[in-house]
């Protein structure tokens, strides 16, 4: 893989929005040995995310976008969220921060499936660990804090938009219970933390408009992503949006549908929306 991460559209911050697409990614490093074939890695992929969101560079918006596969290591983890049930000895010489994830299976470097199978027939040493933080996590991370720091520079404050997609319905190991069924958009603040809650209401406003439906904070309230650079009070501000895949693509095959073409259409017109949002809120602070 030549980059770890890809930044689409403009060099340097032209508008107040930023958007970050970390599980878009399917380059698969040759070093990940997993015991299960890549069609089956790829179920925790949000296929296509990038490519929905592209048209918003035309609009001078910067989307940042992983381009090394989920299931290898989720930049949307803390970087010490270590599942000490993968590792080598079962120590980690490290700080330790675990979420709670990887009890799921899903913490920085996932050990299962959604429907529970291991995904290597292993465990990870220290040193394979640390390499994939450097290399790949580390980079993601750093080119997203970055670029939200150059935003709110330029404009006194950052409107951070992190962009993932949902299976249509919940596996065993899957947020919210087995066979739980999505709606079209969820929207996580993480409870109101993460930015103004009017930016969260006017989101959803957008979107309900189209005709979708929209749930706040259930079962998805956003991550490490939306947390590590966030500070409303201070104008920065992340959101994280969940699209329903079986909006824009088959779950089974893993291809595009009739809808693709619509939705990306509307969510040009939401980031479209929030552009002119944005500038609102600019000329009121
Ligand atoms: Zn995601």
């Amino acid at each position: 893989m030549k980059n770890a991460v890809e930044v689409h559209g403009p060099t340097a911050p032209r508008v107040p929005l930023v958007l970050d697409s970390p599980h878009s990614g399917f380059v698969f490093p040759a070093d990940m040995r997993a015991a299960v074939g890549e069609f089956d890695l790829r179920d925790g992929e949000d296929c296509f995310i990038d490519e929905l969101y592209r048209p918003a560079t035309e609009r001078g918006v910067a989307l940042i976008a992983a381009q090394f596969p989920r299931t290898y290591i989720d930049p949307n983890r803390h970087s010490r969220d270590i599942d000490l049930d993968l590792l080598e000895g079962g120590r980690w010489p490290h700080e330790h921060v675990p979420s709670g994830k990887a009890e799921l299976g899903k913490a920085l470097i996932w050990r299962t499936l959604d429907d529970g199978r291991a995904i290597y027939a292993r465990r990870l040493s220290v040193a394979e660990t640390e390499a994939r933080i450097a290399n790949y996590h580390a980079p993601y991370q750093r080119t997203l804090q970055q670029w939200i720091a150059a935003t709110h520079e330029r404009f006194g404050a950052s409107f951070h938009i992190n962009c993932h997609s949902m299976n249509a319905v919940a596996g065993t190991q899957g947020e919210g219970g087995a066979g739980s069924e999505r709606a079209d958009f969820v929207l996580g603040d993480r409870d109101g933390t993460t930015c103004a809650p009017g930016f969260t209401a006017f989101v959803q406003e957008v979107l309900t408009g189209m005709g979708y439906r929209v749930k706040i904070n259930d079962p998805y309230k956003g991550v490490e992503l939306v947390r590590a650079f966030s500070n409303p009070a201070q104008g920065r501000h992340s959101l994280q949006l969940e699209i329903n895949k079986r909006l824009y693509m088959n779950e089974a095959t893993r291809s595009k549908h009739d809808g693709f073409e619509g939705l990306q259409k509307n969510l040009l017109a939401l980031v479209d929306a929030v552009l002119v949002y944005t500038a609102s809120e600019l000329r009121r602070a």
